[in-house]
């Protein structure tokens, strides 16, 4: 079986991924990415998933928390300005229908918000400015915390030591937060769904956090939604690896991390060629996949 040599290889070409090696392809080392699917992108994708011509975000669709990556912030690779990516943030945020046909519009004027919570309970719309208001202090602490790996910044309980009532909050689940801080039953639906928008179950004791932090961005930023789909920031990627020259091959499942003397030096392909990096091996596999891809003990204890 043959052998292909780059400066790095990349395992796995989802949007992650394409970033890391756009940024490694710009800074002039020889990039190579694998990838199983017969499309680069991962979950980032739009597909015709039902007749020709309708696109549909087949997983990931609002683009919001990687908005602060200075890829995206700064348009560090042009993805914006030379590559045509372009978001949207659109208002209204939301439109929700209740069973009994009573609406609730989520509007990303505040004011216009506020107007619209106070239909249900003028109370409400005290509580949903004050939430607003109380988490933007809190923001650089959660920002610290989740922006960086863990180890990094401190933890949320150690950062927010001297917040006691975000503390309780936090160690409460979104459910108890909602039920507690709003009366209107509308609303409580409402906000539970904002809140449930990461998949993580509401009524778990510690989602707590999810009550302020998802409406907080909506609030701030709607869905952040890329024109054209989910697909565009991969299409958008790819066509500045295009330029950079890097390659990509897709249809190629990595199915081994070659180690020699304690570093990983390359990947095997199902197929069985293997592709040799001269400076480093890059993958966003995930880790579970990742992890049977070579032997036990060239983790470490520790791992
Ligand atoms: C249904 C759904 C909805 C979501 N909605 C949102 C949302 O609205 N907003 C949001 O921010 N996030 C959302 N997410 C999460 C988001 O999509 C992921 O966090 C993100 O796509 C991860 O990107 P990644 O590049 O790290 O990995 P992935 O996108 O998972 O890419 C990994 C890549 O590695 C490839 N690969 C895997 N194994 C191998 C192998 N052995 N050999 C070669 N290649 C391999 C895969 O084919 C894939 O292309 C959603 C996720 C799902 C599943």
């Amino acid at each position: 079986m043959g052998v292909t040599t780059a400066d790095v290889i990349v395992a796995g070409a989802g949007h992650n991924a394409l970033i890391a090696a756009a940024y490694l392809a710009k800074a002039g080392h020889e990039v190579l990415l694998l990838d199983a699917r017969p499309n680069a992108g991962g979950a980032a994708a739009t597909e015709e998933l039902t007749l020709p011509s309708f696109h549909f975000d087949s997983c990931s669709t609002g683009h919001t928390l990687i908005q602060p990556n200075p890829v995206l912030r700064d348009d560090e690779l042009g993805l914006k300005s030379v590559y045509g990516l372009e978001y949207v943030s659109p208002d209204p945020i939301a439109h929700v229908v209740f069973p009994d046909g009573e609406s609730f519009t989520h509007w990303l004027d505040l004011d216009r918000t506020l107007e619209e919570i106070s239909r249900f309970s003028q109370r409400d719309a005290e509580t949903y400015r004050r939430g607003l208001d109380e988490f933007a202090e809190i923001r650089p602490q959660v920002g610290a915390y989740r922006f960086n790996p863990i180890g990094y910044a401190p933890p949320l309980d150690v950062a927010l030591a001297d917040r006691p009532r975000w503390l309780r909050r936090i160690a409460s689940s979104a459910y108890d937060v909602i039920r507690r801080e709003y009366e209107s039953r509308y609303l409580q639906s409402y906000l539970l769904w904002q809140a449930f928008q990461t998949a993580q179950p509401v009524d778990s004791p510690g989602s707590g956090l999810l009550a302020y932090s998802i409406v907080a961005g909506r609030q701030a930023q709607s869905w952040t939604l890329p024109l054209g789909g989910s697909g565009e920031l991969p299409r958008a990627l790819l066509d500045c690896l295009a330029d950079l020259g890097a390659t990509i091959v897709c249809g190629r499942r990595v199915v081994e991390l070659v180690v020699e003397d304690g570093r990983c030096t390359g990947v095997v392909t199902e197929d069985g060629e293997r592709w040799l990096a001269r400076k480093a091996v890059l993958s966003s596999i995930h880790v579970k996949s990742l992890v049977d891809m070579a032997p036990r003990e060239a983790w470490g204890d520790d791992f």
